[in-house]
Order: C-alpha cells, then sequence, then structure tokens
C-alpha cells in the first residue's frame, strides 16, 4: 500500500506524461513508485521503447546521460543534479586520447560508469554484466579497459589469453570492502552463501560463492529459498528483505552504502515533476553521436 504523498506522485507523473526510472540502488519508497527498476543499462534500454514525454532518472548523473544519449527526443530530468558516481570521472577524456594516440591498435573499454565525455573518445561500453561476453569478442591485440581496475581484472582473470590493460580507478564503496569483512561475517553466518559484485577487489572476490551484477544479485537471492550475504551497496539487501521478508540478507560490510546514491528522495521527485527542482539533461548534439557509437556497439556485441 502506497502513501498519499506516492500516490500525489502518481498521479502528478500521468498529467505531465511522464515515467519514474529508479537504479535498483535507490530507496524502497522511490523503487515502489517506479516505473521501471533495474541497473543502468536496464533503464537506458527501457526510456527508448516507453512511450512518453520525460523521463525522471533517479540514480546519478553518467545513468541520466545514458539515458539521454539514447533517447534524445525525450526530456530527461536528473532530480538531484549533484548526485554523481565518483568512478565515472577517475579518467580524463584527454588521457585516453594520448593512450591511443600511443597504442594505435588498442581497443578502450569504458565501463557504462562513465561520463559522456569519456564514452565519446571509447570503442565500447560495457556493463558488470555484459563485460566478459564482450570482451571475449575484441580483436585488438591490446585493451585498455577503464575505469575500474576491479572488474577489469575480474574480466582479465577470466579472459587471460587476452592482453587487458587495466586503469586505476575503482568504486570508493564496493573497493572499500575488506577480506577480514569476509572473515567476519562468516563467523556470523557460516553457512550463507556470499553474493558479490565484480566491483568488489580481487582478494575480497575469492570469498565470494557467486560473482554477478546487481540484477544476477537479486535473480540469484529471489529464485533461491535460503537466506545470503549481500556484497552489494546496502539497497540491495533491503530490498530482499522486503521482498522475501522470510529470509535475511546480512550486508557484507557496512561500508557498502553509496552516499550519492542515497541523495534523491520522494520530495525531490515531486519536485522534478513540478518544475520546482532537478536538471533537465542537455548534451551537446555531437558529443551525444559519438557516445552513443560504443553504447550501440555494447548492444551488438552483448
Ligand atoms: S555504488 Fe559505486 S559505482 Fe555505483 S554510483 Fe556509487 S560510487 Fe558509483
Amino acid at each position: 500500500m502506497i502513501s498519499e504523498f506516492q500516490q500525489q506522485i502518481v498521479k502528478l507523473k500521468k498529467e505531465k506524461n511522464a515515467v519514474i526510472f529508479a537504479h535498483s540502488y535507490q530507496s524502497p519508497e522511490i523503487l515502489e513508485i517506479a516505473d521501471k527498476k533495474g541497473d543502468s543499462f536496464a533503464l537506458s534500454v527501457a526510456a527508448k521503447e516507453v512511450d512518453c514525454e520525460t523521463v525522471i532518472l533517479c540514480g546519478v548523473r553518467f545513468m541520466a546521460d545514458t539515458v539521454k544519449i539514447l533517447s534524445p527526443e525525450k526530456n530527461v530530468i536528473l532530480p538531484v543534479p549533484q548526485a554523481t558516481c565518483p568512478m565515472a570521472e577517475q579518467i580524463t577524456p584527454e588521457r585516453v586520447l594520448q593512450y591511443k594516440a600511443a597504442h594505435p591498435d588498442a581497443a578502450v573499454v569504458a565501463y557504462i560508469n562513465t561520463t559522456t565525455a569519456l564514452k565519446a573518445v571509447c570503442d565500447v561500453c560495457v556493463t558488470s554484466s555484459s563485460a566478459l561476453k564482450i570482451v571475449r569478442q575484441l580483436e585488438a591485440p591490446e585493451i585498455l579497459f577503464i575505469p575500474d581496475k576491479n572488474l577489469g581484472s575480474y574480466i582479465k582473470r577470466q579472459l587471460p589469453e587476452k592482453n587487458i590493460v587495466l586503469w586505476d580507478g575503482y568504486c570508493p564503496v564496493h573497493n572499500g570492502v575488506t577480506p577480514e569483512d569476509c572473515i567476519q561475517i562468516k563467523k556470523q553466518f557460516p553457512d550463507l552463501k556470499i553474493l558479490m559484485h565484480p566491483e568488489l577487489p580481487g582478494e575480497v572476490l575469492q570469498y565470494g560463492d557467486v560473482i554477478g551484477s546487481t540484477a544476477a544479485i537479486i535473480n540469484y537471492a529471489m529464485e533461491h529459498d535460503e537466506d545470503c550475504i549481500i556484497g552489494t551497496e546496502k539497497s540491495i539487501s533491503d530490498y530482499l528483505s522486503l521482498q522475501k521478508p522470510q529470509h535475511q540478507y546480512p550486508l557484507l560490510s557496512k561500508r557498502l552504502m553509496c552516499p550519492d546514491m542515497r541523495l534523491t528522495t520522494l520530495l525531490d521527485v515531486y519536485k522534478a515533476l513540478t518544475g520546482e527542482s532537478g536538471e533537465m539533461i542537455q548534451l551537446d548534439g555531437e558529443q551525444r553521436l559519438r557516445a552513443k557509437r560504443p553504447i550501440d556497439e555494447m548492444i551488438r556485441l552483448g
């Protein structure tokens, strides 16, 4: 049963011909009224297919940008403009261009968690669920993987035949988890499997029973009649606890809380719909087209 305020938002979005898209890391109150929830890529693709004037994107900036890259005809609003992913800017486009000039045969693979300016200078984007499949298909003699060294190393370990060069970026939320956290939680819950996101460091992933994207973690927990330890952002443990109250989903580490993902509130969503706040995403036309190419390539290969 949704609250009166949530009902007001639902009514308003219908009047404005708008939809609410929410990343899985958003709060349960937002997820409850979202027209679509999922990871950043699922949301971008869904935005192309939905018939509406406006998309309210509850997440962080690169996600709103990706929706706009794929659906330029729609109004895309980020309710809280300062909600950004720190990892998305851990390398500059200039640095990528320098690398390409020095390594003309290399392919540059960008995790979807990157700015539009970065995507515009890369060859192919990947998500955590499609990275392995896409990188396996690349024929370039050298592959620069940006920005997440943890996801990049996870792929590199599985594709030893590929010459993968890693950038020294990381998600500050996942990268803060330590092997000690795994040892401690296993002492508390020795029989539970640990479900882990590949943005966690390699020395932590060794303790994982299931390694996969946010969507893969949710799917595993939903499909199995068992308690599980959640090794990704806390919101996923909260979400699963609401969906399956008969089970326990303890969090691997208390460090797994993303401050940027927690910035958006129901009031921000309401104000984005009334036009009182939020930022209408505007992208440079030429840069948008250049950034769309690696995303199209991801869709083709993935
Ligand atoms: S959890 Fe990490 S990758 Fe995701 S938005 Fe937060 S900082 Fe970025």
